[in-house]
């Protein structure tokens, strides 16, 4: 089942939780001089037309990234990640919003590689039209899942996987954990970053349960949820479960998470979670 399609939702608050943190990632790895290699299971079609017929139906990006674009006063992360919202944007105007494969491609270098897996035939070829420089970036028909265990690890010995199902079908739940354990299994020192839907507390508490389960150490859970969790259906809030993320982090997220949830908050109830699911 290929119905999910992700432009109904871009730049909404999980995007910008999701893209902030890759932003953040990014960051560390073109810190060292040494290419990276990235991975990214769930790609999608790479740019969002934010005037399209699709994104317009709920404008979920109004009560997301059009906050943060007319906030002047961003903690530092933020900034930075605007800026590349900005750089794809040159008229001033928020006209497209960047997926993950385009927010890593702002920061890669010609060294650097990518390997971006769409199942959806349509996403596929609309990603593909994207990346049309073959030796970077490698656009495959793929099921994201089987390229943890086929391209890890990597040659370059350095590298990020983002994991970011579409959970429309239950067993990605599932499949999203014993992915990350076959990757941290064939590439322990790799950095991972899982995105999760909070529809309800039981069940993201599930995953989360299932990822400690696992034993791996060295994760961090952000999480922020612009609503009660249990009030009404639909989508709450959403997290990010990072595996050996850069040592800087945590304390980044203590300036920017009290600023998204006040920024994006829906009701009062809206709240945060920053913890180690286990530490180092
Ligand atoms: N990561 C993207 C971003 O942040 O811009 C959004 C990805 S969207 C949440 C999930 C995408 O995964 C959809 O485009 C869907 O077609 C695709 N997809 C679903 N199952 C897949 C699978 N097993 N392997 C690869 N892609 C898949």
């Amino acid at each position: 089942m290929l119905s999910y399609r992700h432009i109904y939702h871009a730049g909404n608050h999980a995007d910008i939780l999701k893209h902030l943190v890759v932003s953040q990632i990014c960051r560390h790895f073109v810190k060292k001089e040494a290419p990276f290699f990235y991975l990214d299971t769930h790609s999608g079609i790479g740019m969002y037309e934010l005037a399209s017929d699709q994104a317009q139906l709920n404008k979920e990006f109004d009560t997301g990234i059009s906050k943060l674009m007319s906030d002047d006063q961003l903690p530092e992360p933020l900034q930075q990640y605007k800026e590349i919202v900005k750089s794809f944007n040159p008229n001033d105007q928020l006209e497209v919003y960047p997926g993950s494969p385009k927010v890593v491609d702002y920061y890669t270098r010609q060294k650097d590689k990518l390997h971006l897996c769409e199942l959806h035939p349509n996403d596929y070829l609309l990603l593909a039209s994207m990346f049309p420089k073959k030796r970077k970036a490698n656009v495959v028909k793929e099921n994201g899942f089987g390229a943890v265990k086929s391209m890890l690890p990597p040659p370059q010995k350095r590298g990020f996987v983002l994991m970011d199902p579409p959970y429309e079908v239950k067993k990605d739940y599932q499949d999203v954990v014993t992915a990350l354990q076959d990757g941290h299994k064939r590439f322990s020192q790799g950095t991972y970053a899982v995105w999760y839907p909070v529809l309800n507390r039981r069940q993201a508490d599930s995953l989360l349960n299932a990822v400690e389960q696992t034993k791996i150490r060295n994760v961090l859970l952000l999480e922020l949820c612009i609503r009660e969790t249990e009030e009404k259906r639909g989508m709450a809030g959403s997290g990010m479960i990072i595996v050996n993320p850069p040592w800087t982090l945590e304390k980044e997220a203590q300036e920017f998470m009290p600023y998204l949830q006040n920024t994006l908050a829906e009701t009062p109830d809206a709240h945060f979670q920053i913890k180690w699911i286990t530490p180092e």
